[in-house]
């Protein structure tokens, strides 16, 4: 039988918990610091994306933009192009926001309280807690989705986790186990076990500091949770995108800074019309988003890309500039810019797929 987590036992598990996350944690470079600026960064990058991921990128990025003042005094493309391949652009467009806001407005100190961290851009429920309680010790209770399956697991939770519903139920009960004491520590420790013991798939429950107390175990039944929401499919999109040479240099566009992949650089693209190929589609792109002829139209690639909800098909045009001037539709900028100046501009990882294709 598990043991019930009751006021006693559930003092017993935060214990336990926590003996194992002092002797076992990984050595990550944000372990062991108190650096308010340097948590935030490290816990809006493990957002969505695995830890061997994160590690390089937090340490250039913290190397880049040492502080809070340094981030905010960065442009925009600095701050991207850091981040480039890190995806969900949003996240470092936010930060830089939200460290604008601290220099200008807050004298320069990352507030230490929930309402004010939490009104900064970007910062959610997940990401409040964790700063809060891993900087300074504030009793907030974190949960992503690996403490939502961990927390699944031990109390056989019924409740899908991707169900936006649930979202309260999970948070009540990981308020109810946190431990006053060490809340960071503690929110650090539901997070490791996660990550390196209750893992997604094949969880390692025989050497698991707290399978005693774990109702999915004791029942054998751990490999039927988290429950989930089945997803739809996600949908394909036929796309074209076209490199557009003018002597020695090609045309980039920036996207909009808000929505998907906001502020990033890349070739003229579009969906391809269900009555239209995919070189037709191209051409027609070129004249609506950039406004320009173009002439040698040649097929160069295609790529695949998959997004969260959406996968994309790319096939890759190169055409030479015929006349015209540059008149932006739905984009921000156009540059002419040298293939070898391209490594300067943050570009999505789906148009690095391409670019040993282009001719130099
Ligand atoms: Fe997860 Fe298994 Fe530990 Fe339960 S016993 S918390 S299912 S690893």
């Amino acid at each position: 039988m598990a043991k019930l987590l009751i006021l006693e036992s559930k003092q017993e598990f935060q214990k336990t918990l926590l003996t194992w996350f002092k002797k076992h944690q990984r050595d990550l470079p944000w372990r062991g610091i108190d650096d308010p600026y340097r948590i935030w960064i490290s816990e809006v990058m493990l957002q969505q994306t695995q830890v061997k991921k994160v590690v390089g990128y937090y340490e250039r990025f913290i190397k880049r933009f040492p502080d809070v003042q340094q981030l905010a005094a960065a442009t925009l493309q600095d701050v991207l192009k850091v981040w480039e391949g890190l995806g969900y652009y949003a996240r470092a467009r936010n930060l830089r926001k939200a460290a604008n806001i601290v220099v200008e407005d807050l004298d320069g100190v990352i507030p230490n309280d929930y309402s004010n961290f939490r009104q900064l851009p970007g910062v959610g429920d997940y990401s409040a807690a964790a700063v809060l309680s891993i900087t300074f010790n504030a009793p907030y209770a974190a949960v992503d989705g690996n403490i939502k399956r961990v927390l699944a697991r031990l109390f056989i939770m019924e409740t899908p986790i991707n169900d936006g519903r649930s979202a309260k139920l999970f948070q009540q009960k990981a308020d109810d186990l946190l431990d006053l004491e060490e809340p960071g520590l503690f929110n650090q420790a539901m997070m490791e076990l996660g990550a390196i013991v209750c893992r997604p798939q094949s969880p390692t429950c025989l050497v698991c500091p707290v399978n005693t107390f774990c109702q999915a175990f004791q029942a054998k039944r751990q490999d039927e949770f988290p429950l989930r929401l089945k997803k739809e499919k996600a949908p394909e999109h036929q796309m074209v995108a076209g490199v557009i040479y003018k002597g020695s240099e090609v045309l980039i566009v920036q996207r909009p800074l808000d929505g998907l992949l906001g502020g990033l650089w890349e070739f003229p693209n579009g969906r391809i019309a269900e009555d239209e190929t995919a070189e037709e589609a191209c051409i027609r792109y070129i004249t609506e988003v950039v406004n320009l002829s173009v002439t040698n139209i040649k097929y160069l690639t295609r790529i695949k890309h998959a997004y969260t909800h959406f996968k994309i098909v790319v096939d890759v045009f190169q055409c030479d500039y015929q006349s015209g001037e540059v008149v932006l539709k739905g984009l921000i900028d156009a540059k002419w810019v040298k293939l070898t100046s391209l490594q300067d501009y943050p570009l999505p990882r789906a148009t690095h797929k391409f670019l040993d294709k282009l001719i130099l």
